[in-house]
């Protein structure tokens, strides 16, 4: 089943072998029409891409926590679509790194959430705070915020208020153990996997995508041996269904659910591409020249988004910058 929320408020659900096209009745003249769709993954979980990054939502009887807020340009629209799942309170959010389309939303969806304070002893709430928790790794909060007298890049109201060094950062909510787990030098410095694990789903963020190639940013400390460290501790963690698609379903950070397999095709292509490039490294050959070589030949069809940090020479860039930083 699939649950299309049209940034009109329209829901729509239809099955699994595709989309009915839907009409608004009520466009927003100054705004491109843009549809959210909400799937239901596993468990407690939930996901709701269109809005930028995919958002993941944990629902149960406590209320409800999210990873991710999008872009912050359908806040709105994300927050209609939580409450269509749940009307408990959003207590947490937990943002995987810190790219704006992952942290766009942060300041207005925690705005529409509480921090509870107390509770009475038959778990009615007695005393909140305006405003959820958001849990980050700390470079998260470093990159979003500056000292004082300093323009912030982000507004105060968007950083994290829970932040953590390394290891991982424990949580239990609505019945279930929520791990984020940080791993150092990924994608960027602050690049952590959240793991629900009664429900058995895992967020990856941008370590892992379906729609490109890894979006290693070198200038955020991002590296490709992070990235690979990454994508094997996805693959510790998931346990495949024998025999079948299923068991671990693993949310990456653009594109579609995914299961262990997945994870493992993409790891074997970035370590692939890393020792073609190593080996180029190695024989004293430039960027440009390894660039013009195209040693991501026969993955660019599946994987080169054309243009960004996606693009397959932007990822060719982030390897060699990562292998031999002094040639830049
Ligand atoms: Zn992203």
């Amino acid at each position: 089943m699939r649950m299309t929320i049209l940034n009109c408020g329209a829901i729509v659900v239809v099955g699994m072998l595709g989309a009915i096209p839907v009409v608004c009745a009520r466009q927003n003249p100054g705004r491109v029409h843009q549809d959210l769709s909400v799937l239901p993954v596993q468990g407690n979980l939930y996901m709701i891409s269109g809005a930028g990054g995919n958002i993941a939502v944990q629902v149960g009887s406590m209320g409800v926590a999210i990873v991710d807020t999008g872009n912050g340009t359908m806040s709105d629209e994300v927050m209609a679509a939580i409450r269509k799942l749940s009307d408990k309170p959003l207590q947490y959010i937990i943002n995987t790194h810190y790219d704006p389309d992952h942290t766009g939303g942060n300041e207005s969806i925690r705005k529409a959430g509480v921090t509870i304070t107390g509770a009475n002893v038959t778990g009615n709430i007695s005393d909140a705070r305006d405003g959820a928790q958001v849990i980050a790794h700390d470079n998260v909060l470093n990159r979003m915020s500056a000292p004082t007298g300093i323009q912030p890049p982000e507004p105060a109201g968007a950083w994290p208020t829970q932040t953590f060094l390394k290891g991982k950062k424990d949580l239990y909510f609505n019945d279930e153990a929520i791990e984020t787990i940080y791993q150092p030098a990924a994608a960027t410095d602050g690049d952590s996997l959240v793991f629900f694990r009664h429900s058995d789903v895992l967020v990856a963020g941008d370590v892992f995508l379906t729609t490109s190639y890894p979006l290693i940013d070198v200038e955020k400390g991002g590296t490709v041996q992070g990235t690979i460290n990454a994508l094997n501790r996805i693959l510790e963690i998931a346990v495949p269904k024998h025999e079948e698609e299923g068991g671990t379903y693993i949310i990456p950070g653009h594109g579609r659910i995914c299961d262990e397999f997945d994870v493992l095709e993409y790891r074997d292509m970035v370590v692939i591409v890393r020792d073609r490039v190593k080996a180029a490294v190695r024989k004293g050959m430039t960027l440009e020249q390894v660039k013009a070589a195209h040693l991501t030949r026969d993955y660019d069809a599946r994987y080169d988004a054309k243009s960004a940090l996606g693009s397959a020479d932007k990822f060719i860039e982030a390897v060699y910058q990562s292998l031999s930083p002094q040639k830049k």
